[in-house]
């Protein structure tokens, strides 16, 4: 196993936020992607006035050769209090960003995206000002599936393509690069910010990245994350490599050079990560 460069360590930050964060969560029978990925980040975006909520239970349908959410026991059931109880949550923490992910659902109508249109529609009911991102899954390509969640009017539509078309079968099995691509294509032409994201040190080489973000360009992407892939458990992909920092800024100023208009590229950068300054610089 490949020893942690310097560059790759970070302390965990403040515990008394994460704390306090994970008791109003419990409280309220939420879920974050945070304590399910181990972000590195954990610490220091729980004292933010960003947080991301992961709807639609803790276990997924698929099974992505990089995450450590739950796989393979049955779905939960869709929790019709989940949307007020962010929004709750949302104001109690006096959020002023806060991003809805959640696992893949191919088992629910639409993919769940119904429960996405109503947390939306909950948070914003409820918070004026807010600004609500959204990272979804492909809906395996569900066009209707993606304008129910369009329609409730998002600030920014996120979705990663995570890596390299040549590392799909190993990396997203069930997902497709191409019809990711038209996700985000989709998206774009209903006039929406958009995002994605991919983790690099899975084995790719410098030049599928840049083309990665050539095709992010031309599929009209506004912002782009490209981070260190990490691994949570032992049951996960191996890092077959720590990119050296001097590459994430080859990468920042090759994306902008094509013409992306924002390119977050860092070691500890993920897709939700300072995700305010997208909009708030
Ligand atoms: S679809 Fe998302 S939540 Fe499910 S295994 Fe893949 S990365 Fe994890």
């Amino acid at each position: 196993m490949k020893r942690l460069p310097p560059w790759a360590k970070k302390p965990l930050g403040p515990a008394s936020s994460l704390h306090e964060m994970k008791s109003i969560l419990r409280k309220r029978n939420l879920h974050t992607v945070c304590e399910s990925a181990r972000c590195p980040n954990i610490g220091e975006c729980f004292t933010k006035p960003t947080a991301t909520f992961m709807i639609l239970g803790d276990v997924c349908t698929r099974k992505c050769g990089f995450c450590s959410i739950d796989k393979g026991r049955a779905p939960l059931s869709v929790d019709p209090h989940e949307p007020s109880n962010i929004a709750l949550t949302a104001k109690e923490l006096a959020l002023k960003h806060v991003v809805i992910t959640s696992v893949t659902r191919d088992d629910l109508p639409r993919g769940g995206a119904g429960q996405f249109a109503l947390t939306i529609k909950a948070i914003k009911d409820n918070i004026f000002g807010i600004l609500v991102e959204v990272l979804t899954p492909d809906f395996e390509g569900d066009g209707e599936a993606l304008k129910v969640v369009l329609d409730a009017r998002p600030d920014i539509f996120n979705h990663n393509l995570e890596t390299v078309p040549s590392l799909y079968s190993q990396v997203r099995p069930q997902a497709d690069y191409r019809r990711s691509l038209q996700v985000l294509k989709d998206a774009k032409a209903s006039g929406v910010m958009t995002k994605s994201g991919i983790m690099v040190g899975l084995g790719e080489t410098k030049d599928e990245v840049k083309e990665v973000l050539r095709d992010l360009f031309a599929s009209g992407c506004d912002a782009v994350t490209i981070g260190q892939y990490l691994r949570p458990t032992r049951q996960n992909l191996e890092v077959k490599e720590y990119v050296d920092p001097t590459v994430f800024k080859e990468y920042e100023d090759y994306g902008k050079a094509i013409g992306l208009k924002h390119v977050y590229s860092g070691p500890f950068v993920r897709s939700s990560y300072n995700a305010e300054k997208l909009i708030n610089g």
